[in-house]
């Protein structure tokens, strides 16, 4: 049974849900409907809407709440989960002084800006003091935060709870260990995608694709739009996600797999247990375990022969002029196109770690001090040489290419591997309870797939950490070896033979 306490405490959090998704609202509009001249409202909007929200998630009654409810003898299970995450949020939202959230804030949009100026003159020197700063910052709410000494990991458990540098050095280590040879291996296979594939695709026929393709793995277009925006994402919650895809003629796949990446993340969010939506129960259970949804549906499903046996003859009738000539086996491999490039955004399902790797040792030294900003560009051009086989000709290929740094957003690109670890795990334990899945995927037939999600993970909700619940659904501790086999098995039977 409910106690007053705690009726009062999902109350609370339900209302501070509700502004969370009118926030996600006026963010998707920012990105896909907003009139040039309106940014300034929007911004002054944004600004209101947060300082509600702040109100509203430090009041002081949650705290009395909460120290009231972790007191309390006889709480459920399910009510102790919701209880510990409000105090970790509310830890978060209280113990940051209000003189370092706005210096933070403020530092975020300069950052963006001084980042985007450097990237475009390829002057890192004129970004490294951003940097500086930005580092400076992360240690310091670290340590507001109550992680002093752990700067990193604090960082880590923000994107990623229950994960630890350590643990992911571990995990990344034995991935490197594979990959690093498997992907030279491809690299010196003489199979070669076609290079003259994939050009001229009319917009209208691939936005009539991707509908399909997003439906029929059962995306619900009754809770939920595709629009269009520069970057694609996905926000919102489980009765209202809006996803972004966009379009370019010579770039099928992009707008194709981007789509797909992201029904994955709204497939997860709409199957987030309504009835708890603002608590724990009903909320997604961190940014690896969102990353494992998306990347499952782009890579393991999307790129599967059972996907392309069921949707190729679709492809073709849109298409028909593009795919004349081409046959079967020459757009599997143009799908599974494998190429080391210095960006990280263009990589392939199979060198994409690697640019995560080396991120995360960079990040894992300037924490520690064993790399100074300075030397950031000549450390980041070593790592790229020694994991991709490529040395960027300017740190606009190399150390200035991504936007995280610029925001103080550290801690945040493991997650992206970890995620795909998860996949492959969660991959081969729902190809032991149903070996025929891809049989299902060439009859169209992705049910059983998204049920057993719905089931396993989506219903969890925030239950357990990320290596809790890949314990739990998987039967194994999170490895990166699901994922070696995975790649092993796919791209070796493509490049390899
Ligand atoms: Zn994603």
């Amino acid at each position: 049974m409910p106690t007053p306490a705690y009726a009062e405490l999902t109350t609370r959090l339900r209302h501070l849900h509700l502004l969370d998704t009118l926030g996600h609202l006026l963010g998707w509009d920012e990105q896909v409907n907003l009139p040039p001249d309106s940014a300034d409202l929007r911004a002054a909007q944004q600004s209101a809407l947060a300082q509600t929200s702040h109100e509203a998630g430090t009041h002081p009654r949650l705290g009395e709440l909460l120290t009231t409810l972790e007191a309390a003898a006889g709480l459920e299970a399910d009510q102790i989960t919701v209880v510990k995450q409000s105090r970790r949020d509310y830890d978060r939202a209280t113990r940051l002084p209000e003189a370092f959230v706005k210096e933070k804030a403020v530092q975020a949009s300069r950052g963006y800006h001084a980042w985007a100026k450097a990237r475009a003159e390829n002057d890192f020197a004129a970004f490294a003091p951003v940097l500086e700063k930005n580092l400076g910052l992360a240690k310091r709410e670290a340590g507001y935060l109550g992680w002093a000494g752990r700067e990193y990991d604090c960082m880590i458990d923000l994107h990623d709870p229950g994960m630890t540098a350590a643990a992911i050095t571990a995990l990344f280590d034995e991935l490197k260990a594979g990959l690093v040879p498997l992907v030279r291996a491809i690299t010196a296979s003489p199979v070669r995608p076609r290079a003259d594939l994939l050009r001229g695709f009319p917009v209208e026929a691939q936005r009539t694709f991707l509908r399909e393709v997003t439906e029929r793995l059962g995306f619900d277009y009754r809770r939920g739009r595709i629009d269009v925006s520069l970057h694609p994402f996905c926000s919102g919650c489980g009765s209202d996600i809006r996803m972004t895809t966009r379009f370019n003629p010579d770039e099928p796949l992009d707008s194709l797999f981007s789509s797909i990446h992201e029904t994955g993340h709204g497939l997860y969010e709409q199957g987030l247990p309504a009835a708890h939506h603002g608590t724990a129960l009903g909320m997604n259970a961190g940014m690896g375990v969102h990353e494992s949804q998306s990347r499952l549906w782009e890579n393991q499903v999307g790129r599967s022969r059972g996907f392309w046996r069921f949707f190729e003859p679709r492809f073709r009738e849109l298409f028909p002029a593009q795919t004349a000539g081409v046959s079967a086996d020459e757009l599997y491999l143009a799908i599974n196109a494998v190429a080391p490039t210095l960006i990280r955004v263009d990589a392939d399902e199979v060198t994409y770690n690697l640019h995560i790797i080396l991120r995360f040792e960079i990040e894992q030294q300037l924490f520690a001090g064993t790399l100074a900003v300075r030397d950031l560009p000549a450390a980041w051009n070593a790592a790229a040489r020694d994991l991709l086989g490529l040395v960027p000709d300017s740190d606009r290929t190399g150390v200035l290419q991504d936007v995280h740094w610029s925001g103080g957003a550290f801690g945040y690109f493991p997650s992206y591997c970890l995620g795909n670890m998860m996949a492959a795990q969660l991959w081969y334990r729902a190809l032991a309870l149903r070996p025929e899945l891809e049989a299902d995927f060439a009859r169209g037939d992705f049910s059983w797939l998204l049920g057993w999600l719905r089931r396993e993970v989506h219903a969890a909700g925030r239950r357990y950490a990320m290596p809790e619940l890949v314990r739990r659904v998987t039967g194994e501790p999170l490895s990166p070896q699901p994922l070696l086999r995975y790649l092993r098995e796919r791209y070796g039977a493509l490049y390899l033979q």
